[in-house]
């Protein structure tokens, strides 16, 4: 019986078809052994005992018992794809890293999405934030853009982080997610309004990674040939347009196709419709970033457009499949610290904080070779460094070149021309709370960014969620809402006010029975 298939469906069936005029190989061992019993373990009888001299059982046997490598701590679940860069718009006078050299310039790429909160099995159509994630492989190395689906974050500071990342997870005993840890944070972290407010409007629930727009969200530092810079801000938008779900067809997703989003990207490719982003920058002086009223280093803000108009710069194309999902998605390593000449980073603190935690991360999880990985080595570029040794290393660990500096006999040598851009800094050392304003940019996102009846499901989104609080978390995270807009604070506490009327217990079983009619019942949802 035929039924509809799609690309991802039948990538069996496709690989089997690329191979229809070659031998079949032959099975061997890890260590290339022919293999003559695929099917049967040695064994002193036919009923056993098994003997332990059976090296091509455990060959096998002890292999997947190490399959698994650590989960990434954050942005577990995500798909990959490769592609390239082209400039479209010349920026040298901004910038002078080879990526930018010239209009009609490609740079090969790859990008992974991700969900942040959930497990790698999690499902791709939850509330969260989405990881857009490039990696640009330039001659002078790799340059990783590390953004999400939103231009700001929901802290500044990455003291936070873990403590802020640990409310996203599970409970420590129940190990349930928990809305009491998400709704404490927030309502005791005024600077998570701008991102909360993001995340629980529409653009929340993309429909796949191919509808929504990439943002660097950090403030970056871009320096020309002449050694002159630039703080500067990334953008990619979505040339599919900016597509949502409803959080009634997210839910039913969930259950009914949990990796919907991987699955879009994968058939998209396939089938030949390659998904695009247009790169853009906003600038800013280093003169205009001492005076303006924002601190421009803010990650929980944005630079208004007005103030900073977007500069068109090329375009990213997505165009081939990862071959193998582990090799080269889930070994893929991003680090915002690689940056190649004319990129460099600004003193955004989250960024600070990210420079270090990432390479740390994936020295953990993928060991301390993992930049020779093929899916992370700077292919564009020779490396050469004193660096040696190590587990894992796959290259010829640089031969007999010398292993330290200065010597007598080779290169390599440093690059005058390669030493960053300086910046002159005098203040006292000490650790700053930072005294911004939290809501001004929020107001202006929930006035004049959405429309009512986006505001109406904004509401009803963050209530449908608080509403799993207690009490007075619910009263202290209304009282901030209403100080970003007192409609925005009464809306929220209204509709926690009739779901109280309608729970009085306040009993929050999630039964399979409830789950169902919600998603049958899909228009009703949003009147909580
Ligand atoms: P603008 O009116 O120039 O920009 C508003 C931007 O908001 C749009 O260009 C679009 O950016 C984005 N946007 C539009 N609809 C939605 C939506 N439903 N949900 C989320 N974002 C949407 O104003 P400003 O630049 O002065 O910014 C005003 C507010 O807009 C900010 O406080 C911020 O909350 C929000 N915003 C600003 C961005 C920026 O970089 N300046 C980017 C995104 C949002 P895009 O084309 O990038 O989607």
């Amino acid at each position: 019986m035929e039924g509809s298939r799609d690309e991802a469906g039948e990538q069996l069936q496709n690989w089997k078809n690329t191979r229809a005029d070659l031998n079949l190989d032959t099975l061997t061992t890890g260590a290339g052994h022919p293999v003559g019993d695929k099917l049967n373990v040695i064994t002193a009888g036919p009923r056993g005992p098994q003997l332990i001299q059976d090296s091509v059982f455990i060959d096998e046997m002890a292999h997947f018992d190490r399959e698994r490598i650590p989960e990434r701590v954050v942005h577990a679940k995500g798909a990959g794809a490769f592609g390239y860069f082209e400039v479209t718009h010349d920026i040298t006078k901004y910038c002078k890293a080879k990526i930018f050299q010239h209009v009609g310039k490609r740079t090969s790429a790859s990008v992974r999405f991700s969900s942040v909160g959930g497990e790698s099995g999690s499902a791709d159509t939850v509330r969260d934030p989405r990881g857009f994630a490039c990696k640009f492989y330039t001659e002078d190395g790799i340059w990783d853009l590390v953004g999400n689906n939103t231009p700001i974050f929901f802290i500044r500071d990455p003291f936070l982080f873990p403590s802020f990342i640990h409310t996203q997870k599970r409970n420590p005993q129940t190990h349930l997610k928990d809305a009491d840890m998400t709704w404490d944070f927030f309502s005791l972290r005024p600077e998570t309004l701008h991102q909360i407010s993001f995340l629980f409007s529409d653009r929340g629930l993309p429909d796949g990674h191919r509808h929504m727009n990439g943002y660097g969200s950090h403030t970056f530092k871009l320096v020309n040939d002449k050694q002159e810079a630039v703080y500067c801000k990334f953008h990619m938008k979505t040339n599919q347009g900016i597509k949502n779900l409803s959080a009634e067809a997210a839910n039913c997703l969930a259950s009914d196709d949990p990796d919907y989003s991987i699955r879009d990207l994968y058939n998209a490719i396939a089938t030949g419709n390659p998904p695009s982003w247009s790169m853009y920058i906003q600038v800013m002086s280093f003169q205009e970033a001492r005076v303006h009223r924002w601190n421009p280093f803010d990650v929980t803000k944005i630079w208004p457009h007005n103030e900073f108009p977007l500069i068109p710069v090329g375009q990213l194309v997505l165009n081939k499949n990862p071959v193998n999902y582990f090799a080269d998605v889930e070994q893929i390593a991003f680090d915002p610290s690689n940056m190649p000449q004319g990129i460099e980073p600004s003193p955004d603190k989250m960024l600070q904080g990210r420079l270090f935690s990432y390479p740390d991360t994936h020295r953990h999880r993928l060991g301390a070779n993992y930049l020779q990985l093929p899916v992370n080595c700077p292919f564009k570029c020779r490396v050469a460094n004193y660096q040696r040794d190590g587990p894992m290393c796959s290259t010829d660990n640089q031969g007999g070149a010398p292993n330290y500096y200065p010597n007598s006999f080779s290169a390599p040598e440093t690059q005058p021309q390669a030493i960053e851009h300086s910046l002159a800094v005098t203040n006292d050392v000490a650790r700053y709370c930072s005294n911004e304003d939290d809501f001004c940019q929020v107001t202006s996102f929930y006035v004049n960014v959405l429309n009512a009846d986006e505001r109406r499901r904004l509401c009803a989104n963050v209530a449908g969620s608080l509403k799993d609080a207690q009490l007075f978390i619910r009263r202290r995270m209304v009282d901030l809402l209403t100080k970003v807009h007192v409609e925005f604070g009464a809306q929220v506490s209204s509709l926690l006010e009739k779901h109280n009327a309608a729970n009085p217990q306040k009993a929050m079983i999630k039964t399979y029975s409830r789950h169902t009619s919600e998603c049958a019942a899909t228009s009703e949802k949003s009147n909580l």
